[in-house]
């Protein structure tokens, strides 16, 4: 995702993840629009429909400081100036220090300095190529987690060598500021669609009924029910090309720097943090589903996932069979 507005046609019709109408009652009203490079659809009690116009403000300071297309934003002026510091502030320093946190424990597979490597595919621009093995090998040493350097005191950044891409967790980040803002305004009920990252919020009776898209097929593979928290997902369907027969997608296995061929194709992660989750789908993406599964049991126990593999099975990690609804 976060492909500069230009392209996004090409491959968008995204809401991975649909809201199912049964939970949206009259009183609620729903505002679309376009954010971070992909589609915002959000619905909230009408009393409290004036919050949109605060969720837009959020939500263009997130691209201003996160996008790398932004050419004003902090990952812009970052990547584009290498080799020297940039002051950024403390909620820059945040994300940034919890990706390369994600890197550390992920064994590498969540990795935030592959900007470059996603270019080259041509995954921003949607000019997509297979680069060669030379190519890529003058890309390696560029997707060190150590080309980062923070200098938390004076509240600055610089990256020697590489390019940063929040890709992998901005949406979910975006839904955390956005569940606080909803709690601040003591909104009744909300959901929000970011690019198929889901925050459902509010008056818990009922619940919500979430369906996850098939990753081959339109229509659902699953449904689930929840009652507050985020709902993330990853599929190797969202930004892809096909060259001789083979699919080549956007999320990228740092250890080849090439699409992650671990057996999954679609990844749904379900969890109260928006960011966490969002960062948990690209990593369990990248894993596969052994190395994923016991990842997510042994660090996140509290974070429920299903994961699709090439066989269109499902599998599903820490209780997420529970959430399931016919
Ligand atoms: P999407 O954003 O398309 O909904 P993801 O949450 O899986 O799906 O994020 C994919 C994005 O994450 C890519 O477009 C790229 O910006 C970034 N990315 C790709 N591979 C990785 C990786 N191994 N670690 C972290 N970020 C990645
Ligand atoms: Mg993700």
């Amino acid at each position: 995702m976060w492909r500069k507005f230009k392209y996004s046609g090409i491959i968008i019709v995204i809401l991975i993840v649909s809201f199912l109408s049964s939970c949206s009652p009259s009183n609620m009203v729903t505002k679309k629009g376009l954010y971070l490079g992909t589609f915002l659809t959000f619905s909230i009690d009408s009393a409290h429909s004036y919050v949109y116009s605060k969720v837009s403000k959020i939500l263009n300071n997130i691209d201003k400081k996160f996008s790398r297309f932004n050419k004003e934003s902090l990952v812009y002026r970052i990547n584009n100036k290498k080799g020297e510091w940039v002051k950024v502030d403390k909620e820059f320093i945040d994300v940034l220090k919890f990706s390369i946190h994600m890197n550390e424990i992920s064994y590498g597979a969540f990795n935030p300095i592959l900007g470059e490597v996603e270019s080259a595919w041509g995954f921003y621009d949607g000019n997509y190529r297979v680069p060669s093995e030379e190519e890529l090998k003058e890309l390696r040493n560029g997707t060190n987690i150590k080309n980062i350097m923070i200098d938390e005191e004076r509240e600055r950044v610089k990256i020697i060598d590489g390019e940063l891409d929040f890709g992998g967790l901005v949406k979910g980040y975006a839904l955390d500021l956005i569940k606080n803002l909803l709690e601040k305004e003591k909104v009744k009920r909300c959901v929000v669609n970011l690019g198929g990252n889901i925050l459902v919020f509010g008056d818990k009776k009922e619940g919500f009924k979430i369906g996850i898209r098939h990753p081959r097929e339109s229509g659902i593979i699953a449904k689930i029910r929840i009652f507050s928290g985020t709902v993330a997902t990853s599929g190797d369907y969202e930004n892809y090309f096909i060259k001789d027969g083979v699919r080549y997608h956007h999320i990228i296995d740092p250890s080849t720097l090439k699409p992650a061929k671990s057996g999954v194709i679609e990844v749904t992660v379900i969890s109260e943090d928006g960011m966490l989750g969002d960062a948990l789908s690209t990593t369990l993406f990248v894993l596969g589903i052994e190395k994923g599964e016991e990842f997510l049991k042994g660090k996140y126990p509290q974070v429920k996932a299903i994961i699709v593999d090439e066989g269109l099975n499902k599998h599903f990690i820490n209780g997420a069979m529970d959430l399931t609804v016919p």
